[in-house]
């Protein structure tokens, strides 16, 4: 009997083809009605070499089909509405459903982006309390929603640092970066025409003020830092860095992507920092990855307003808003269209709906990661001690011995029901291991994280083979990640007539 049963995998991980692998001929997905018009020739309509007759290897399939496919690869996918996903720096928590509720109403869903401004009052509205609210928290003078990711707020705001110097006659040439920053902020720093001077932290994962203090040159636009930093840690002397950078003329830019350690208990506007951006699609609460809209907000002192990008929002005399083109000093435009509306209103809502409760949501995510340090820091290496912020960064440097490196314990973690946690980075980790739970977590899914986590090291003590050759339960196994990458097929092509089929 058994070998009548076709689907032996499980449900959830069954074996699925490419949809070109199930066409037939003939088949539809779709049956037209009966044309009620003359029917029209569009080899005469149009010019007959935009006309295709055929496109090879198109896939004739059903409409069960279609759905059965895509429905099929959507269980493949690991998501936050399946557990926790603790990749470190990403802060991929869960977006609360009222959110989306938000997003999709008649009026906002189904607003045009060239509607006149007459008659957008009411988005315009939403991105205006959207302004105030990140004005609020952040503690800066005036902001830009232009910026469609974080990277992108970053190079704003270096434009903005050097439009303001340029405009003080000298646009200086380096930008100081830590050796602790997001990897963004180098690539961005180079787009903007400065040259990068690497900062080395100290060992407890800090700028080193007194150093900063005395290699400081006139020639230094702006120092960027991230805080909390991709080690989790806090610039304890960030006011004091601020103040150094200042006298020289120089301005502080902030990462602020992980805005979630610090909303509702600091605000960096309070402490100094001249320019920022946050990720409305971390922080605030946005859906992300997979290369879907986000949203890099950028907040400035009053210095670098006149410099900020078009439009700006602004009121009108009969007390309606529009969008401020004429605006002498700005740097222009960051981008062409308003696709990414709908995130901000999700990060309206969000915030809304948490109101000061946001210190709440803070705290939250500080207890989790500071909860899973604690119950981890006996069996794997935490190589700075400094008070964890959002998350938490160990390394694989006592699995090392058996062989066992981060990316097995990641590939691991899969088989116990997780997406593995943060490998590649910060860059002063060897064989990082950077775990952000977020504070959306239930401390009981906390304890089955660090269960798993303990169990995996273990393993890595006494079967380490079973740790190097993860994942076990996935529907495919460890991929050839360096074939990959040097011989990328991207796409997939129709065999030539007569030759077989793989
Ligand atoms: C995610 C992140 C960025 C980049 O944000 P994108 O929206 O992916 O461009 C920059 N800095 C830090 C600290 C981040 O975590």
């Amino acid at each position: 009997m058994t070998d009548r049963i076709k689907k032996a995998s499980r449900h959830t991980s069954q074996s699925e083809g490419l949809i070109f692998e199930k066409s037939a001929p003939g088949k539809r997905g779709i049956e037209l009605p009966r044309l009620d018009v003359p029917a029209v020739d569009a080899r005469q309509a149009l010019s007959a070499a935009h006309v295709r007759e055929t496109v090879n290897g198109f896939p004739e399939v059903s409409e069960i089909e279609v759905i059965r496919h895509f429905t099929r690869l959507s269980t493949w996918n690991y998501a936050i509405d399946l557990g926790m996903y603790p990749l470190g720096s990403c802060t991929m928590k869960y977006n609360p459903r009222v959110n989306e509720f938000v997003a999709r109403l008649d009026g906002i869903a189904t607003e045009h982006p060239f509607q006149p401004i007459q008659l957008s009052q009411g988005c315009l509205k939403i991105m205006q309390a959207l302004q105030n609210c990140l004005l609020e928290i952040t503690g800066m003078d005036a902001v830009t929603l232009e910026p469609s990711s974080g990277a992108q707020g970053e190079l704003t705001g270096l434009l903005l640092i050097r439009a303001y110097l340029e405009s003080q006659g000298n646009p200086r040439q380096k930008v100081l970066i830590p050796d602790s920053a997001h990897g963004t902020n180098p690539a961005t720093a180079v787009i903007a025409g400065y040259q990068v001077e690497n900062i080395r932290s100290d060992a407890r994962g800090q700028i080193d003020v007194e150093r900063l203090r005395q290699t400081i040159t006139e020639d230094v636009a702006a120092l960027m830092v991230t805080n909390p930093s991709t080690l989790g840690v806090f610039e304890q002397h960030i006011a004091e860095i601020a103040e150094i950078l200042h006298a020289n003329g120089s301005l502080l830019y902030m990462d602020g992507a992980n805005m979630n350690a610090l909303a509702g208990i600091a605000r960096p506007g309070d402490f100094g920092v001249d320019v920022m951006h946050i990720n409305l699609h971390k922080t605030f609460s946005t859906p992300h990855g997979g290369g879907g809209p986000g949203a890099g907000p950028v907040m400035v002192k009053k210095i670098l307003e006149p410099f900020l990008p078009v439009p700006v929002l602004a009121g009108k005399s009969d007390g309606t808003l529009t969008l401020d083109f004429s605006r002498p000093k700005s740097v222009g435009r960051m981008r062409a269209f308003c696709g990414n509306f709908g995130v901000l209103v999700r990060a309206l809502a969000y915030a809304l709906a948490y109101g000061p409760g946001i210190r709440q949501a803070t705290e939250d995510a500080v207890l989790n990661a500071n909860y899973i340090r604690k119950h981890l820091e006996d069996v794997y290496e935490l190589p700075y001690k400094s008070p964890s912020m959002h998350e938490v960064v160990f390394s694989d440097a006592r699995q090392k011995k058996y062989g066992v490196n981060t990316i097995d314990i990641a590939k691991r973690l899969i088989d116990y029901g997780f997406h593995p946690y943060t490998t590649a980075f910060p860059l002063i980790v060897p064989g990082a291991m950077m775990i952000e739970p977020t504070e959306s977590e239930p401390k009981e899914e906390c304890d089955l994280f660090i269960d798993a986590m303990r169990a995996i090291a273990e393993e890595a003590a006494t079967n380490p083979e079973v740790v190097k050759t993860a994942p076990h339960s996935t529907r495919v196994g460890r991929l050839d990640e360096v074939s990959a990458a040097r011989k990328p097929i991207l796409r997939w092509q129709p065999k030539a007539s007569g030759e077989a089929a793989d």
